[in-house]
């Protein structure tokens, strides 16, 4: 790491007032390096790399300790320094910020590796760089009472919601004839507004036995591998969540977007590698579950389920609104998946009481809710990227781009082609 002590980003008094952006490229090249070394520490860092083999050849014949990572990463920061330069092309701006942040974030995964603990909205301000609201029990609890009032009858509300779930599950024959509907559908909507490089696809497989519900890994050159988790019977609006949210315009097109627009014709191989414990993530997860709205807005959804997708899985179209309405009552109650991982992370609620909460809050049946008890073990305080992420996106894209959906669109592809991280969608003052 000695050859990054020759990098600067001084400014001398006779240099002209825009700083040269191009020692950022050596930064670069040696954040790549850093990411990969995190990798042999941790199996879910590295979500995506198709940068150069020599990189990741040097990751693994130096074979960094997470003292030596968390040393190299504290080099490269000190480089970049804490105030970013005003670069004469705000995107080396948003690049200087973009390699610092996500250093930070590095250093921080590094020392939870090597065992320091924090509380969970520390931790996800280390990692995401987004502070989560908090919500208390009441605010849940009138989420619920909204439900109750969609779904009558006389059961427990758990019940009746998983009786009326039970009516929009798709036959396991047809569940990937209505995915690929989906896919078709939203792949369509997204063309029409954003260009998407040629020759990209994706690839979809079935698996059982994971602790999420479907991944997109991204391969580079444009194409994504989607897997989807059969565990457990899959409610038909998985299928237009799954198309846009690992698809279009979600992980396939943010990936294939910054692959395009950053590392193919600027040549900033940091976004080669994609760490999933980063602020990127908020990004990623925001952008992806966005992108539903994007794809569908307002009633666009709801019809093209009634009239496309409940016949073809052989359910009753009839119940396509109320499905809905259901569903929007349940998107406020992801918080409380944000709220249950805080309250057993931090030692708050043991296992059992975080199964029981989820079962109360999310409505979800026991094996269902130990199976989000592995997801919050394994991914932590990931979970907030999932809805404050979408809000955060929802909020800058509707700001910046206004009611216009040709606007949001505009907005919304820059968003995916750029380095862009949660503090760059707050307004600037
Ligand atoms: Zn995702």
């Amino acid at each position: 790491m000695r050859r990054l002590l020759l990098l600067s980003f001084a400014m001398s008094a006779c240099a002209p007032a825009a700083p040269d952006p191009s020692p950022l490229d050596a930064v670069a090249t040696q954040y790549v390096v850093l990411a990969l070394s995190m990798g042999q520490h941790d199996a879910n860092y590295v979500d995506a790399y198709y940068g150069p083999d020599s990189l990741r050849a040097i990751a693994d014949r130096d074979a960094l300790s997470l003292e030596a990572i968390t040393a190299g990463v504290d080099s490269l920061s000190a480089i970049l320094g804490d105030v970013v330069p005003a670069y004469a092309d705000s995107m080396d701006q948003m690049r200087h910020r973009y390699l610092r942040t996500q250093l930070g974030s590095m250093a921080f995964r590094a020392r939870m590796l090597a065992g320091e603990q924090s509380r969970f909205d520390v931790e996800a301000r280390g990692l995401y760089d987004a502070t989560p609201p908090h919500f208390d029990d009441a605010h849940f609890d009138s989420l619920l009472s909204a439900l109750d009032q969609l779904i009558p009858g006389d059961a427990s509300l758990a019940e009746r919601y998983q009786a009326f779930r039970a009516r929009v599950m798709i036959p396991a024959a047809q569940v990937d004839t209505v995915f690929k509907v989906a896919i078709a559908a939203c792949r369509a909507r997204t063309m029409a507004h954003l260009p998407l490089p040629e020759g990209e696809r994706f690839d979809l497989e079935y698996l059982t036995g994971t602790s999420w519900n479907a991944y997109n890994w991204y391969q580079g050159g444009s194409v994504s591998l989607i897997q989807v988790n059969l565990d457990f019977p899959i409610a038909v609006d998985r299928a237009i969540d799954l198309a846009c949210h690992e698809g279009y315009p979600g992980h396939h097109v943010y990936n294939a977007s910054l692959e395009r627009a950053l590392v193919d014709e600027r040549g900033w191989v940091e976004l080669s590698v994609y760490p999933l414990f980063s602020p990127q993530s908020l990004i990623a997860e925001g952008s992806a579950n966005y992108g539903i709205e994007m794809a569908f807005p307002g009633e666009a959804r709801t019809a093209f389920e009634r009239d496309s997708l409940f016949p073809l899985a052989g359910l009753d179209p009839a119940i396509a609104e109320q499905n809905a309405a259901v569903r929007e009552a349940m998107a406020g109650l992801n918080y409380a998946r944000n709220m249950v991982a805080r309250r057993y992370l931090d030692g708050e609620i043991d296992s059992t009481a975080a199964v029981a909460a989820m079962e109360h809050y999310w409505l979800q049946e026991p094996a269902a809710a130990a199976k989000t008890l592995r997801f919050i073990e394994t991914y932590r305080s990931y979970v907030i990227n999932y809805n404050l992420g979408r809000d955060m996106v929802a909020q800058y894209v509707e700001r910046v781009g206004g009611a216009e959906m040709s606007e949001r669109w505009r907005v919304f592809g820059e968003l995916l082609a750029s380095p862009r991280l949660p503090g760059d969608l707050a307004p600037r003052p």
